[in-house]
């Protein structure tokens, strides 16, 4: 499905009527049932309604699916077709995502609730960008000529590392599978894909677009299926050479357990977040920085690994920054259908983790966190997995609202009284994905900068950035960065060679 996109509600239910779900497993270029015929459910988190029922993988789909990619890696189909080709096939399949954008964003907001809106303007776009980016990397990849004695001569290659496992999250379906399926490929790798099983519609799309584009079948494969029989097939295979993930700390934890039962595959993680946006009392402007605030933690209904959600406030801010941020929040951010493009806030993904968020947040307020707005389901819509943005006020530092990741649209605020309280109180989290300063002193930004154990820190702003932009966690929130250069050698490893002259 391609054309225009609809602008309104009933343009959109229409295209979703006559909308093809993709729901087999992707193995050698065609869609397979699972072996034993398993099948889960893709529940549509807006209204319980059933979408369909899609090809459960089990470990004998893993395995064949690598076998597949195993078998693509020795013949060389990809790894050795000219670099220029390989990027034909990209700068095609980017066009071809595109092309289906109003198909991909239906995908993703059908089966995990996003706003339509949110896809064609973020998620749908930076897939385009990340395609077209590490497409254009691939003949860049070069290797060296060391300066060494005159007797020899040393060489670098730089080589795929084989078959790659990626296991992606469901909160951006289509964008994380990308992340981490387009630099697997440019560096010539072969891809096993286990997407979220709650969202796997538009990766197996994904993988149907590459064959389109006229990359070889095997070199990018789709098993859909549950986490620990699937995934963990995957992490524990002996022809895996790397598992990239994106996921939960906890999931991550044990992937780096079934690389230590197995081969020792190298094992790169993006995990979860509990980001600070830090508000100075000289930050040069209070609505702006309120907005970004607002939408640092309620785009995506929270459901995001950077969502700001500790708002550090100083004491002189305070009772200004809570109230432009309860009269922005409720502006901005109203739970409507996700396939009106009005829309800006859509359920959780599904309702177990609608019900997990709600008891993080009657956890807060049994802890004597103060609820200054939301903190509910919705009750014009509990058919869907909605949760109310919330705002707590007064949490201290030690309170599961301020450490845990909710992963909902839930707001923690914490005053302080100086920088050095607001460095302390930032790092006092396992995790260490993003932070966001707001300061009109430059001098205090770079202090800042420095202080704050994150990978991402943004000044003034929260969220922005390229595709040059490494993006990866410090401490609990990963080992490794996604988009940028950084990224691709991790998918490549070097071969030294030594050529004796003498
Ligand atoms: P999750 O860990 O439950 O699942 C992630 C993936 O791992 C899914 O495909 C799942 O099926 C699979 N999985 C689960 N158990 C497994 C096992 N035992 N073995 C192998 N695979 C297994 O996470 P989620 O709920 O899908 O996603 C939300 C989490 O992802 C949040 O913590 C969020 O912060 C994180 N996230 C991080 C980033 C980042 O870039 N750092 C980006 C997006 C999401």
């Amino acid at each position: 499905m391609s054309g225009t996109a609809p602008t309104d509600r009933a343009g959109w239910v229409a295209r979703a009527a006559g909308l093809t779900l993709p729901t087999g497993l992707f193995i050698d270029g065609r869609p397979e049932a699972a072996l034993d015929g398993a099948v889960l459910a893709a529940v549509n988190p807006a209204d319980g309604s059933v979408l369909a029922q899609m090809a459960c993988g089990g470990v004998g789909d893993i395995d064949r699916a690598v076998a597949s990619a195993r078998t693509a890696w020795s013949d060389g189909r990809w790894r050795h077709m000219a670099p220029r080709a390989r990027m034909a096939v990209f700068a095609r399949f980017a066009d071809l995502v595109e092309r289906h954008a109003v198909e991909l964003a239906l995908l993703d907001s059908l089966s995990m609730g996003k706003p339509v809106s949110d896809m064609l303007a973020v998620d749908v776009p930076e897939t385009v960008v990340t395609l077209r980016y590490f497409g254009e990397c691939i003949d860049k990849v070069e290797g060296a000529v060391t300066n060494t004695v005159a007797e020899a001569l040393h060489l670098i290659h730089r080589e795929p590392l084989g078959v790659v496992g990626a296991i992606s999250a469901w909160n951006y379906p289509l964008l994380m599978a990308t992340w981490k399926i387009a630099p697997a490929l440019a560096a010539g790798n072969c891809v096993v894909l286990k997407p979220s099983e709650r969202s796997a519609f538009s990766p197996i799309r994904l993988a149907e677009l590459f064959v389109e584009a006229g990359g070889p079948p095997g070199v990018f494969n789709v098993v859909n299926g549950l986490g620990p029989v699937a995934g963990a097939a995957l992490a524990l295979h002996p022809d895996v050479a790397k598992i990239s993930f994106t996921g939960s700390t906890a999931t991550g934890r044990q992937l780096l357990i079934y690389a230590g039962q197995s081969n020792l595959k190298r094992v790169a993680l993006e995990t979860g977040g509990k980001s600070p946006q830090v508000f100075l009392p000289d930050l040069a402007d209070l609505d702006a920085a309120v907005d970004a605030a607002v939408r640092g933690i309620f785009d995506n209904a929270g459901q995001v690994c950077n969502a700001g959600s500790r708002l550090l406030v100083h004491a002189d801010l305070h009772d200004a920054f809570v109230a432009a941020f309860t009269r922005r929040a409720a502006e901005l951010y109203r739970p409507g259908d996700p396939l009106d493009p009005a829309t800006s806030l859509g359920p959780m993904v599904c309702r177990a983790h609608q019900q997990g968020v709600l008891a993080r947040i009657a956890a807060g307020v049994s802890e004597g966190a103060t609820l200054a707005f939301g903190g509910g389901a919705d009750p014009q819509r509990a058919e869907g997995a909605y949760v109310l943005p919330t705002l707590f006020t007064g949490v201290a530092a030690g309170m599961s609202v301020a450490q845990d990741e909710i992963f909902g649209p839930v707001a923690s605020l914490i005053r302080f009284e100086t920088e050095e309280e607001a460095v302390r109180l930032a790092n006092d989290s396992i995790y260490g994905l993003a932070a966001s300063v707001w300061t009109a002193d430059l001098k205090r930004a770079h202090r800042m900068v420095k202080a704050l154990e994150a990978g991402v820190v943004w000044v003034n702003c929260f969220g922005d950035g390229d595709m040059n932009q490494p993006f990866g966690g410090y401490k609990q929130s990963g080992n490794t960065r996604d988009k940028s250069m950084e990224c691709l050698e991790g998918y490549l490893q070097s071969k030294s060679a030594w050529i004796s002259l003498s």
